[in-house]
């Protein structure tokens, strides 16, 4: 029996789905998209993540569970596969009680508390003794944790998904069900599945209205100050953010950054940039030479990404459109990493469902 499946989008939602199905041999995929690995687009997130592992699921909650069972996956992999671009890394937690109210604050709740569900799967974790505490952090935690440079470990993915068969191609579609009729094979898809992003806001047959951006501004420079850190917010703004991560295979350090809600505008903003830039050296002195400023940052670039956030959490659902069974996967807001493995599963196992009861109808 062979399942012919569809995949539209090639972010990491879209290529984790598709790596995961390819390895039975019965499915005979395509992936389809408008951006693929490569490409820098406001319309593609994946490219802009950081991206690191830094739960934030609430305790008892899906979400929980999907960053839950990405960690050993993604450990695997750091393990197995250099060439995935994926390297483990210190991590430093700062939290201040003070910003528990702000976006960001709400944001990081999980990841900065002092006894997180997470302490049980990440490696080393421990908390840092309250007379280590830098001037207005309450409490503070270290842990090993993943790095992964985007731009070599999407275009893994790809290749991973090719070497199982998988066949890959540009298109846009305006409607959901439309991607049935693109299989490479020239039948009609058995399902398709749905790893859009932010553009199941937009995409006819979808039209999520939950759906909304949290604008992510970075500066990646070539300056290397050892451990991952983060902080539980900033004094500049209720939608700053204080993050810093240097990524695997020469891909640089990211300062991040911001979480601005309902925000899409796809420029730069120089003022926002000297300010991360600025707070990242003040909490990461190593950042640059002693005495240096801003200064001492050697920058690559400048981006900006749109997180895919959605109210009321990620969709991972069955569907069917028009005659046409869809299996949804998207909605990941800033964990599209961290949890890329958990939902991935669930989106594969729905698939299968919709597998076994179209072999039942044919019986
Ligand atoms: P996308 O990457 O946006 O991919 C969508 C795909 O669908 C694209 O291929 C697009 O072309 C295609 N598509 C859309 N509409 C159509 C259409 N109509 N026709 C054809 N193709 C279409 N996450 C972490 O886990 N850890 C981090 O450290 C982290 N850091 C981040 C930092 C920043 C600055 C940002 C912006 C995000 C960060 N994230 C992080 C979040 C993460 O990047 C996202 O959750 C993730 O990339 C979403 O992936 P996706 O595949 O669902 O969507």
């Amino acid at each position: 029996m062979v399942n012919n499946i569809v995949v539209l989008g090639a972010g990491v939602s879209g290529l984790t789905t598709a790596y995961l199905l390819s390895q039975d041999p019965a499915n005979k995929i395509t992936v389809l998209a408008k951006h693929m690995p490569g490409d820098y687009d406001i319309e593609y997130a994946s490219p802009w993540a950081g991206a690191n592992y830094m739960p934030v699921g609430k305790e008892g909650s899906a979400h929980q569970k999907w960053e839950r069972n990405t960690w050993p996956a993604l450990k695997e992999i750091t393990e197995k596969y250099p060439e995935a671009g994926i390297h483990f890394r210190g991590t430093l937690i700062y939290n201040r009680k003070k910003d528990q109210e702000s976006d960001t604050g709400k944001w990081f709740s999980e990841l900065t508390q002092p006894n997180p569900w997470y302490k049980d799967v990440v490696p080393d974790f421990k908390g840092v003794p309250s007379d280590q505490l830098p001037a207005g952090v309450d409490n503070a935690q270290e842990f090993t944790s993943v790095c992964i440079n985007t731009a070599v470990y999407l275009p893994w993915l790809v290749g991973q998904c090719v070497k199982n068969g998988a066949v890959f191609k540009r298109a846009i579609f305006k409607h959901i069900a439309d991607a049935a009729n693109a299989h490479h094979s020239g039948q009609k898809a058995d399902v398709v599945i749905n790893c859009t992003g932010l553009s199941s806001k937009t995409l006819g047959g979808v039209l999520d209205e939950k759906m909304h951006p949290a604008r992510g501004q970075i500066v990646v420079v070539r300056n290397d100050p050892g451990p991952m850190m983060s902080t539980s917010g900033t004094d500049d703004g209720e939608d700053e953010a204080l993050y810093i991560m240097t990524r695997a295979a020469g891909g640089g350090t990211i300062l991040g950054g911001s979480y601005q809600k309902h925000n899409w505008d796809a420029l730069p903003d120089m003022n926002l940039a000297n300010r991360i830039m600025k707070r990242c050296i003040e909490v990461c002195p190593s950042l640059v030479k002693e005495g240096q400023g801003i200064e001492g940052l050697d920058i690559i670039r400048h981006g900006v990404g749109l997180r895919p956030l959605r109210e009321g959490g990620t969709r991972i659902e069955k569907d069917k459109v028009d005659g046409v069974a869809v299996v949804h996967n998207y909605g990941h807001g800033g964990f599209g990493y961290q949890a890329s493995f958990g939902c991935a599963y669930d989106a594969v196992a729905l698939v299968n469902e919709v597998l076994q009861n179209k072999s039942r109808a044919k019986l």
